[in-house]
């Protein structure tokens, strides 16, 4: 399964409006949001058949589209029941759900007021994105988070995402497994696809805080999760030599969940009980609803 290319697979996609045969999704080459990347997705999880924290994701892709100027034409409710049906069709026990809207191919341009909006909703059987029991590698990526007056930082747009391609890429070219982006005033910023969080010597939490990039619902959930268990969490500048202090380290995000990290650049952690124990508490909220 997991070689067969995307466009590939089978089964249904909501397509604008409804389920339609997964083959049967097709969008012309002349599409807007694939030349000037007028696009918004989301990246959703489901655990046991349940989607995590459906509501907050929907609400974030109306977010993304609001910034991007455009408007989903349909209500939060009906994407998120849209959702539901999808990974029910599917039959999707623990997955990966990937809605998406763009501008179509009425205008082709840099204005594009009057271009239809499309809106699809995927969804796939998908494991874990890293080992979770051994840290990972990362370097520190030669790109920038743009500052917060460049683009419309707090979404998750796509254009946003060709730097952390490039990033990425670098790093697996380098031997690394992913990358850490400095802010554009150097600051420790964020990975190409999670938050990050490094822990000190007294055992507290030290994290970025996320005023050039997205604000995860993973790092919300770790910073309620580790403040309920007596975990000082500050939010702060971090700058890169700063690293040297820290003796942990790990990455949030739907699909890195709690990811640990042993390496970034020349800095070193180790993959201590705090993490593992935070990573054990997110995955049981994560099942929660199915579990009980
Ligand atoms: N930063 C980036 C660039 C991301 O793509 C993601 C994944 N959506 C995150 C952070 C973490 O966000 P979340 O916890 O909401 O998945």
């Amino acid at each position: 399964m997991e070689s067969v290319p995307y466009d590939k697979r089978s089964g249904k996609i909501w397509f604008n409006g409804a389920p339609i045969d997964w083959s049967d999704v097709k969008i012309h080459v002349l599409s807007h949001g694939l030349h000037y990347a007028s696009c918004v997705f989301e990246g959703e999880r489901v655990y046991g058949g349940e989607i995590f924290k459906l509501e907050e994701h929907t609400e974030r892709l109306f977010h993304s589209a609001s910034r991007m100027g455009f408007k989903i034409p349909y209500s939060q409710e009906v994407l998120n029941k849209a959702t539901k049906d999808i990974v029910a069709i599917q039959k999707i026990k623990n997955g990966y759900v990937r809605p998406i809207a763009w501008r179509g191919s009425e205008m082709m341009a840099i204005s594009a007021q009057q271009t239809k909006i499309n809106l699809a909703i995927a969804a796939w059987e998908w494991g874990p994105y890293y080992d979770i029991n051994k840290g990972i590698r990362l370097n520190i990526s030669k790109w920038k988070r743009p500052s917060p007056d460049s683009i419309p930082w707090d979404t998750k747009a796509s254009g946003l995402y060709m730097i952390c391609t490039l990033s990425k890429h670098e790093a697996e070219r380098e031997g690394f497994t992913d990358s850490m982006m400095l802010d554009y005033q150097g600051n420790i910023a964020e990975a190409t696809g999670a938050n990050v969080f490094f822990k000190n010597k007294s055992g507290e939490l030290h994290t970025p805080v996320p005023d050039s990039f997205l604000n995860g619902i993973t790092r919300r959930c770790i910073i309620d999760i580790a403040t309920s268990k007596g975990i000082k969490v500050t939010e702060r500048k971090i700058k890169p030599e700063e690293m040297n202090d820290f003796v942990g380290c790990f990455l949030t995000g739907t699909a890195a969940e709690v990811t640990p990290v042993s390496q970034i650049d020349k800095y070193k952690f180790s993959v201590c009980d705090v993490i593992k124990d935070l990573s054990k508490s997110y995955q049981s909220l994560v099942r929660k609803k199915t579990a009980a």
